[in-house]
């Protein structure tokens, strides 16, 4: 007698949920990008408990079809791509239609959803990847979805998670990250009464810069202005003195996706090294827009790694787009502060 099986579905969802969802902060990553790729402009995100027991993100995207709401949950169900090819092009921020699925099997999940051209909304409820309630409802346009009591069910990732406060401070991180990446959207993170982030989305990457790291930064930044036959990178870097005893304060954004970079970093280090001290480490946002050909975004479920067809250009383009903009932008003629 065999002894292998193939796991039902609720089993092996539990399982991939472990790669998605490590805590309430990639929970809330991927419903945000999914309201992103809905294209919404307004994007507000609620959370109780650091998001342990409570989590909603309402956005005014374009919602979604009755037909769609409950396939929606199912894993390797996208709206994004079709076939592999599509790989090669990927500009939205999900493709692997498993956020759903995952964060569905390991906690309790309410949808509320509206098209603009649908006359009644659809509320869906389901409670570790188990469907309890599919009806229609009367709510606007655009997608509200509610996370209660994550990891109800897996005790061992439940114990996992650090105190309220930490994980509040993982949630605020996230929404600040992808707020600088898509300044053209609104954000809105609060934690019961207090607000965490508030971004203005009035398309402006200062104004955005301004509203996550407050009024001090603005006179620090140094405008990236830079395009070669194949990037266009754009956005800020800190002058010399505003560099801070980490990486912490380091953005950089491929497509507007919110990625880490060792080979950006050390290209953009590179251009200071002249002027930086050891342990030192300047203060970037910077976005790099390029061919979507020539970047893999599917090493990892988490999306956070990438990697580039050739690395040393890129260093390269790097290095000379923040050589350019500590140059020209003479320290004697600081930015604007609006
Ligand atoms: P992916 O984002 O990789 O496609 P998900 O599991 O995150 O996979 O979402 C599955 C599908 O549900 C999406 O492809 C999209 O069609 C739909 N969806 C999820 N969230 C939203 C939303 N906020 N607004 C509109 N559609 C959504
Ligand atoms: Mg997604």
């Amino acid at each position: 007698m065999g002894k292998i099986i193939v796991l039902d579905e609720n089993t092996s969802n539990k399982i991939a949920a472990g790669e998605v969802v490590e805590r309430p902060a990639s929970v809330i990553k991927e419903l945000v990008e999914n309201s992103i790729d809905a294209g919404a402009t307004s994007i507000s995100v609620d959370i109780k408990n650091g998001g342990i027991s409570y989590i909603k993100v309402t956005d005014n995207g374009s919602g979604m079809d009755e037909d769609d709401v409950e396939i929606a949950f199912e894993r390797h169900a996208t709206s994004k791509i079709k076939r592999a090819e599509d790989l090669d092009s990927i500009i939205t921020m999900g493709f692997r239609g498993e956020a759903l699925a995952s964060i569905a099997a390991v906690s309790s999940v309410e949808l509320q959803t509206k098209t603009a051209s649908s006359t009644y909304g659809m509320y869906v409820h389901v409670v570790g990847g188990v469907f309890k309630e599919v009806r229609q409802t009367g709510c606007p346009v655009g997608t509200t979805f509610i996370v209660k009591d994550l990891f109800f069910n897996t005790p061992a990732r439940y114990k996992f998670l650090k105190k309220d406060s930490t994980e509040a401070t993982y949630i605020s991180d996230t929404i600040s990250r992808i707020a600088l990446g898509n300044p053209n959207i609104a954000f809105k993170l609060t934690s019961g009464k207090s607000t965490l982030v508030h971004t203005p989305g009035n398309n402006d990457l200062k104004s955005a810069i301004f509203s996550v790291y407050g009024k001090e930064i603005l006179k620090e930044l140094l405008e990236v202005d830079y395009q070669d036959e194949r990037f266009k990178i754009s956005g800020y870097v800190g002058k010399p003195e505003s560099a801070r005893a980490n990486r912490n304060y380091q953005s950089l954004y491929i497509n507007k996706r919110y990625v880490k970079s060792r080979t950006v970093s050390y290209a953009v280090e590179q251009a200071y090294s002249s002027i930086l001290m050891k342990n030192k480490f300047p203060f970037f946002v910077l976005n790099i827009e390029l061919n979507p050909g020539l970047v893999d975004a599917n090493v990892h479920p988490a999306k956070m790694d990438v990697r580039f067809a050739d690395e040393s250009y890129l260093s390269r383009a790097i290095y000379m787009a923040v050589s350019k903009a500590l140059n020209s932008s003479s320290l004697f003629n600081p930015v604007s502060v609006p």
